[in-house]
């Protein structure tokens, strides 16, 4: 009876053992299947939607359609230097190759000219225009720059449609001269000057610092730029790899764009150009 019985005891404990083990192994391919299909579906939200910043969304498990919010446009203070700003105070205009400004766009209104201390070299009253109500922000962004040591200086802002004209001309003649066709002379001019209509420049909302040059990315005043222009509302609006989406403008890393601080922040954190937000927030009635 006593070795029948510890037989039994002996296959009792066997059988509680392989039992033990099985369970081990479901439980170890449930959660290897688990692991497995929510890193795949991780990684198809992030390749076909940008995630949304951590500032904008608290909650992990909302989807995109739930985060994306319309423009929020409740003033919300900001002290930016001497200058209490709105965070969410925005100029909207989209213009691009697409998106010329209307025939009958006042390119002169709300312009004013700002002072000769933060133009780069020697510059005509006549050029030194900004649109007035972003320049608060730019000044507050530039002083700081400079408090920080960074050399930094506007070469070009505000452009009426005649100036853009006299640049784009040129850019043809300079084609032509080299013995370009009409057609590729226009097609070459294009590229690096605005069709007359269709520049930023003409906004007030954009500006030019220190040296057209792509150079100008290995700077400290470049460096500086990337770190701190969402806080006062700018974005570098030309970027390389979204050269297709705005309008096939070169890389410009001189070249930045008032769009106000949240947006600059939220599109930075979804590395979305102005095209791409806009379209993302239904601003404006443009052509994409
Ligand atoms: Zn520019």
């Amino acid at each position: 009876m006593a070795s029948k019985s510890k037989r039994q005891q002996a296959i009792l404990k066997r059988n509680i053992f392989l039992g033990s083990v099985s369970l081990v192994l479901i439980a170890a391919i449930v959660l290897i299947a688990w692991v497995v299909a929510s890193g795949l579906s991780d990684s198809d939200t992030n390749n076909q939607s940008p995630t949304p910043s951590q500032n904008e969304s608290t909650d992990n498990t909302s989807s995109e359609a739930e985060t994306k919010k319309p423009l929020d446009t409740t003033p919300q203070p900001v002290q930016l230097g001497d200058f209490q700003g709105d965070a969410n105070f925005t100029k909207t205009i989209l213009v691009n190759n697409k998106n010329p400004l209307p025939q009958d766009h006042d390119y002169k209104a709300n312009m004013m000219v700002f002072p000769s201390e933060y133009k780069w070299y020697s510059q005509a009253e006549v050029y030194r225009k900004i649109d007035k109500d972003i320049w608060p922000y730019l000044k507050a962004m530039m002083d700081a720059a400079r408090a920080d040591g960074i050399d930094i200086g506007i070469i070009s802002a505000w452009r009426d449609y005649g100036t853009q004209k006299t640049l784009y001309d040129a850019q043809i003649k300079k084609w032509k001269d080299k013995g370009y066709s009409e057609e590729d002379a226009i097609k070459e001019a294009s590229s690096r000057v605005a069709v007359p209509g269709t520049s930023e420049h003409h906004s007030g909302l954009a500006v030019d610092f220190n040296a057209t040059q792509t150079s100008f990315e290995n700077t400290k005043a470049f460096a500086w730029l990337r770190e701190n222009a969402e806080n006062y509302g700018f974005i570098m609006r030309y970027e390389k790899e979204k050269m297709d989406i705005t309008g096939g403008i070169i890389y410009e890393p001189w070249h930045w764009r008032f769009v106000g601080i949240n947006i600059a922040k939220e599109m930075n954190a979804l590395d979305m150009c102005y095209e791409e937000y806009c379209q993302y927030k239904g601003i404006g009635d443009y052509i994409y």
